[in-house]
């Protein structure tokens, strides 16, 4: 027997927090089950500098407390569980997690996004052993050390200001010969005297070592798109800075989603195809992608799935 809730949220960044804070306060009694990484892609990160109300910055793990914190005090339910699976065919709309069944008239979707990697096997077999796709995270192990950042975004660029801190030398390797990134940012990586650019180029393979059952990272083969030449550039620890990739395979073929996985949402609301299903955040946002407009998504889709379920229910 499955249980019943008016209103789900998968998800618990921004987006997800605030929509559970917002369908709290309108009595909803919301519970949200928030996923394999609680608190979404805040918590790996350290100062957050951007997010309106705290002048001198605060960290994005301390940030997330606190809006789950905020949301609890209004009576939502938070749970440490993964959905599995959903079934979104009829209402109400039937929500696994963590192998319990649960129902809901209607459902928020804030799964949010998760970097993107290059795909190659030996950028897989050296992940956590030299591959990382968070500086934040793992940037404190390169003290002393030579690190590459492939990407041209400002991902890529933030990461590579942010390992400058530990690294003695980050060399920024893009594929074109012009950053993505915004002016602000690439100024101060280009002014930044530790980092370097190796443009027109793609790595092809990572090369390392394993010694006594140990694994390390040596190198990184690049190709100029250019002239075609490969060359082998020592390296200590690769970053793959190359964007990211919605959180949307649990609903392929339920929700209607754009060519790279984004959800599609109707006009300026949070309304998904199904009536009674919104999304929230980065999971329908490819553009913005801030956790100032997640939350603020999050608060809309609260407020939209309120009035929808006054209607239907
Ligand atoms: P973007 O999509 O902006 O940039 C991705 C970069 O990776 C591009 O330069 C792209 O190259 C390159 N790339 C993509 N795929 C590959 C591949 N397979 N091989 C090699 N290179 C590849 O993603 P970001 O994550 O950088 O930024 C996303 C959004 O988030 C942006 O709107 C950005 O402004 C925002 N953001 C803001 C921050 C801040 O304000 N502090 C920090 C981080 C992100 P190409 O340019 O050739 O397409």
């Amino acid at each position: 027997m499955a249980l019943h809730h008016g209103l789900i949220i998968v998800g618990s960044g921004p987006a997800g927090l605030t929509a559970a804070l917002y369908a709290a306060r309108a009595n909803l009694s919301p519970i949200v089950f928030e996923g394999v990484q609680p608190g979404g892609q805040l918590t790996i990160t350290t100062e957050v500098e951007n997010f309106p109300g705290f002048p001198r910055g605060i960290l994005g793990p301390e940030l997330m407390e606190s809006f789950r914190q905020q949301a609890q005090r209004f009576g939502a339910q938070t749970f440490f569980k993964s959905v599995t699976q959903v079934d979104l065919r009829n209402r109400p709309f039937k929500v696994w997690a963590d192998e319990e069944e649960y129902s809901c008239d209607a459902l928020i979707v804030a799964t949010g996004a998760t970097a993107r990697l290059l795909g190659l096997p030996s950028e897989k077999e050296y992940m956590g052993y030299g591959v990382s796709a968070c500086a934040t995270c793992d940037g404190f192990f390169y003290k002393g050390l030579e690190v590459v950042v492939i990407g041209g975004g400002d991902t890529a660029v933030e990461e590579a200001t942010f390992l400058t801190k530990f690294a003695t030398k980050v060399t920024i390797i893009h594929r074109r010969d012009v950053l993505r990134a915004s002016k602000i940012m690439a100024d101060k990586a280009a002014k930044n005297p530790k980092i370097a650019f190796l443009w027109n180029s793609v790595v092809e393979e990572v090369l390392g070592k394993n010694e006594n059952g140990r694994k390390s990272v040596t190198a990184v083969r690049v190709k100029n798109v250019r002239t075609g030449t490969t060359t082998d550039l020592k390296t200590d620890g690769v970053f793959v800075g190359i964007g990211h990739q919605p959180n949307t395979d649990l609903f392929k073929g339920q929700l209607e989603m754009d060519a790279v996985g984004y959800l599609v949402t109707k006009g300026k609301g949070t309304a998904t195809n199904i009536a009674g299903i919104f999304a929230a955040g980065d999971v329908a946002d490819s553009v913005y992608r801030q956790a100032i407009t997640a939350a603020g998504s999050g608060c809309q889709a609260a407020i939209d799935a309120e009035k929808w379920l006054e209607e239907h229910t």
